[in-house]
């Protein structure tokens, strides 16, 4: 997923009961002749981060024959790795460093950008609905300029009474995902059938995010909507998610993680002037055309252009933590 917003919207971000915090999503177009609609609930203005989770898209169920689907032409990142959950459809990932993979509904496919890596992101032929959310995750110093990877993983579900987990990163109701993270993390989709509450044991030392894709919660006793995203502070071994209709959520976790990060169109840098330099890079490799001795190199296999970096804005980048 590629970063195309020039002027994001203002944000709502309610404060709840024991500081848990919902913040409502706002709608950014990728780009592209249709322009399919995400929702975005990170980075907000009040909040950036939760855990390493520094971006948080969410989408569909869209009729790819009204939206065109997705088709995000080769774009670079660094300094992070993305996480594409799929709940409906198909889409197909190419990368610079060699991968090409489909991204199916229940199975996580992460891409570490580390040093820098481009990616193009296609929904298949064959897909009429697409439904799901990508993730970043910001990598720490002695990760970030790593090489870069592409990993898979379909968990299997596990289950109990009114529940069903898949989990994808991290631990959760005695599930593990064997992918080895940067930082401590937890990613996994929950399904949790209407009248049933769920009781969570959860890492006291991880803040938590709970993403609402379909149904109506209570996260702890504040209410949380289709669309929306709870905010829990570390300190708690319980999180409980208490189901009014059948409901779909992805929850999210992490130590909080630490460092100021400058955030920028596809980069997670440190400075200003590391991202500066960082699009500079990408500008020369459109540029001369020459994308084997480039930091981000180019994914082979489509035929879409490079998407040119937006320009960037008059005041320096800020750190975020
Ligand atoms: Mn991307």
């Amino acid at each position: 997923m590629s970063n195309l917003e020039d002027k994001p919207d203002e944000v709502v971000c309610e404060s709840g009961r024991g500081g848990i915090e919902v913040m409502a999503p706002r709608d950014v177009p990728l780009g592209g002749p249709r322009a399919m609609t995400v929702r975005r609930t990170l980075p907000q203005r009040e909040r950036s981060l939760i855990g390493a989770w520094c971006f948080l898209d969410h989408y569909g169920p869209d009729d790819v024959a009204d939206t065109g689907g997705m088709s995000v032409a080769p774009h670079p990142h660094t300094g992070l790795q993305t996480v594409s959950w799929l709940f409906t459809g198909e889409i197909e990932h190419r990368d610079s460093a060699g991968h090409h993979a489909l991204v199916r509904p229940g199975e996580l496919n992460l891409m570490t950008a580390g040093h820098g890596i481009s990616h193009s992101e296609v929904s298949t032929p064959t897909t009429s609905v697409l439904h799901g959310a990508q993730l970043w995750v910001a990598l720490p110093a002695d990760a970030r300029d790593g090489r870069p990877d592409f990993e898979h993983y379909a968990p299997d579900a596990v289950t109990g009474p009114g529940w069903e987990a898949r989990v994808f990163l991290g631990t959760l109701l005695g599930s593990t995902s064997p992918v080895s993270t940067a930082t401590p993390l937890l990613g996994a989709e929950l399904l949790i059938s209407g009248g049933t509450e769920l009781h969570l044991d959860v890492e006291r030392t991880f803040e938590h995010g709970v993403l609402v894709d379909t149904g109506v919660v209570s996260i702890g006793e504040v209410e949380t909507k289709q669309h929306q995203l709870a905010y829990l502070p570390p300190g708690s071994q319980r999180l409980s998610i208490d189901a009014h209709t059948d409901a779909r959520v992805l929850l999210l976790g992490g130590p909080p993680f630490g460092e100021a990060i400058v955030m920028w169109w596809n980069f997670v840098g440190r400075s200003h002037e590391e991202v500066v330099g960082f699009r500079d890079e990408w500008m020369a490799q459109l540029a001369d055309g020459r994308y084997d001795d480039g930091r981000f190199g180019v994914p082979t296999g489509n035929d879409l252009p490079p998407i040119p970096a937006p320009d960037l804005p008059n005041a320096r980048l800020k750190e975020r933590r």
